[in-house]
């Protein structure tokens, strides 16, 4: 992580998977952390150990809640805007919800930041770039999304805040800075929550047969967790406006991807391949460069070795 520290932070979404990774290491840095959480679907099991820790306080709300957010104990010097729910499976059973949290919620959080004086920086997505006409995706790429598609509640809700961050910027002046995510991976993934490396490890280790969807030539682009708050905390301290890519660089097939868990739990489970969601982007690669050169970010933890930290917790877990 870069050598800036903040005094105190807020994460909205803090409770969920990135964002408690995120509170973890700004209070290993020292920073203060206000985690804001409506557990929509995230859960307070995430964050029960920092709950112990000294300058770590969570608050259930909704970020779409104007008074609740302005009513947050203040003077922030950071706003990490990641409250929304992010598995198709979460976003198709809330899509109003992910539409208002992208759009009031974003409102909110950037009003925070403004009061404050605080760095603030929205958690994007590399689903902005919808099913891909370009690859890799650079940030100059427009995307191409379905408005109207199924998957359009969560991509065009990240496509409005980016839009929202970018105007706040020009009218108060605030100190904005967008990440756009590629797939993350690692400990506390929701097992039912239909994203490809909770729902391959789970199967594996019960089991059961992998799930592939389509004929499973779909790519995807993983990076560990720890390398992606690495990324946000480097955009963070620095003084980009991004958009910026974050993303692992090693593109697989999600076929190739369940053999490797099959493979790397010792399971015995075969794979079934399932119909493939509408709109399920074909290729996924960001394209690192900007992240590379004017943050000095790269992944660093390997395939093996992220899988590996996975399996682990989740087979943990699963005894617990
Ligand atoms: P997650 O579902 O585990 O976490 C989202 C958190 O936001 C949950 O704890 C949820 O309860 C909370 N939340 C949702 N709506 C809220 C609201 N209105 N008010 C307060 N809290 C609310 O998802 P995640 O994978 O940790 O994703 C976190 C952020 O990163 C999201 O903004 C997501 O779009 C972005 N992102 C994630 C990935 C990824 O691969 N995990 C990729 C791209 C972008």
């Amino acid at each position: 992580m870069s050598g800036h520290t903040w005094r105190r932070a807020l994460v909205t979404g803090g409770a969920g998977f990135v964002g408690s990774h995120l509170c973890a290491r700004l209070l290993d840095a020292g920073t203060g952390v206000v985690c804001v959480d409506n557990l929509a679907t995230g859960s307070h099991g995430n964050v029960a150990e920092l709950e112990s820790r000294r300058g770590f306080r969570f608050v259930r709300a909704d970020a779409t809640d104007p008074e609740a957010m302005r009513g947050l104990p203040g003077g922030f010097d950071l706003v990490l805007h990641f409250a929304c729910p992010a598995s198709p499976a979460d976003y198709l059973r809330l899509p109003l919800a992910t539409l208002d949290v992208g759009s009031t919620g974003t409102r909110n959080a950037l009003e925070r930041a403004r009061v404050d004086g605080a760095r603030f920086v929205l958690a994007s997505t590399s689903e902005v770039y919808g099913d891909p006409l370009e690859h890799p995706q650079h940030e100059g790429y427009w995307g191409n999304v379905n408005p109207i598609g199924p998957r359009s509640v969560y991509d065009e809700s990240k496509r409005f805040a980016e839009a929202l961050v970018t105007a706040h910027r020009t009218v108060h002046g605030t100190d904005t800075a967008i990440v756009r995510i590629f797939n993350t991976y690692g400990p506390r993934m929701r097992t039912g929550d239909g994203r490809a490396v909770p729902t391959f490890v789970a199967q594996a280790l019960d089991g059961l047969p992998l799930t592939v969807a389509g004929d499973g030539s779909q790519t995807r682009s993983l990076c560990y967790v720890d390398d992606t708050v690495d990324g946000v905390l480097a955009l963070a301290a620095s003084e980009e406006a991004g958009p910026v890519n974050i993303g692992g660089s090693d593109e697989i097939t999600v076929l190739e991807l369940a053999h490797r868990i099959v493979e790397l739990t010792g399971s015995t489970s075969r794979i079934r391949f399932v119909d493939r969601p509408v709109d399920d982007p074909g290729r996924r690669r960001p394209d690192t460069r900007l992240a590379r050169e004017r943050l000095g970010w790269q992944p660093r933890v390997n395939w093996t070795e992220g899988l590996e930290r996975t399996i682990g917790w989740f087979a943990r877990a699963a005894a617990a």
